[in-house]
């Protein structure tokens, strides 16, 4: 199974949707000074990923083993019922900016660094999405990220880590004892192909979460996954 990198994705932060999720007027001495936080950012930034395409060698009642590794989540058992390959994956901000705002001391800097980190994770993500795409022809693809639902806990990133292999000298992602990733600014998950409309949010009951990216449909469960809890 080949690791692949992608370390040379374009960041170009969208200057007008930050300056309207802070409220703020370019012309404003905070406008101005979140304008050059961004300017240093685009400077710094490199936003990366890895994947690998990886082979489903077993189905099992409560999960699935992928490269050898076993995967404990039985929605994603009944995700992969009919597939045979998946893409795990990790994406990342990228030290260079986590290490720039980590020297940063104000803190309305840092929550602005805060937001640009995020849109350098999102360049990851539609790179990615667009790499394969292009690479594998999947049409429609949907992720799942441990730690989304109780179902797949995030202490399953450790898993995902063992899939893809030397991930911190890949793209410097790794993982801290409490298995969380760090730089904070990153994702991991698994990738697969799918003409269904899956999102984790469909699954998850959370109220006011503003990363939501799809309405919590409690039938689904009903309809679809309580069968593979039986
Ligand atoms: S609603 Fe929020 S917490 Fe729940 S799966 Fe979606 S992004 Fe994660």
């Amino acid at each position: 199974m080949k690791q692949v990198v992608l370390s040379n994705i374009p960041f170009k932060p969208d200057r007008d949707g930050l300056l309207k999720k802070l409220h703020m007027d370019a012309g404003s001495e905070d406008g101005i000074r979140f304008l050059d936080l961004i300017r240093q950012a685009e400077k710094i930034g490199r936003p990366k990923a890895v994947y690998a395409l990886a082979s489903i060698d077993q189905k099992l009642s409560d999960g699935v083993v992928v490269e050898g590794i076993r995967l404990t989540s039985r929605i994603m058992r009944v995700n992969f019922a009919d597939i045979n390959r998946v893409f795990p994956y990790v994406i990342t901000c990228g030290r260079e900016l986590s290490e720039w705002a980590a020297g940063l001391e104000d803190m309305l800097e840092q929550y602005m660094a805060d937001l640009i980190m995020e849109q350098a994770l999102e360049a990851a993500r539609r790179y990615l999405y667009d790499h394969l795409d292009k690479e594998y022809r999947l049409g429609s693809f949907k992720s799942m990220n441990p730690g989304s639902l109780e179902d797949w806990p995030l202490s399953q990133q450790k898993q995902i880590f063992q899939i893809l292999g030397k991930v911190k000298e890949a793209i410097g992602v790794e993982l801290n004892d409490s298995c969380l990733m760090l730089p904070m600014k990153s994702v991991s998950g698994i990738l697969f192909q799918t003409e269904s409309s899956y999102e984790n949010c469909q699954l998850c009951p959370r109220e006011f979460c503003p990363n939501r990216r799809a309405e919590y449909n409690p039938q689904l469960f009903e309809e679809k996954y309580q069968g593979a809890y039986k």
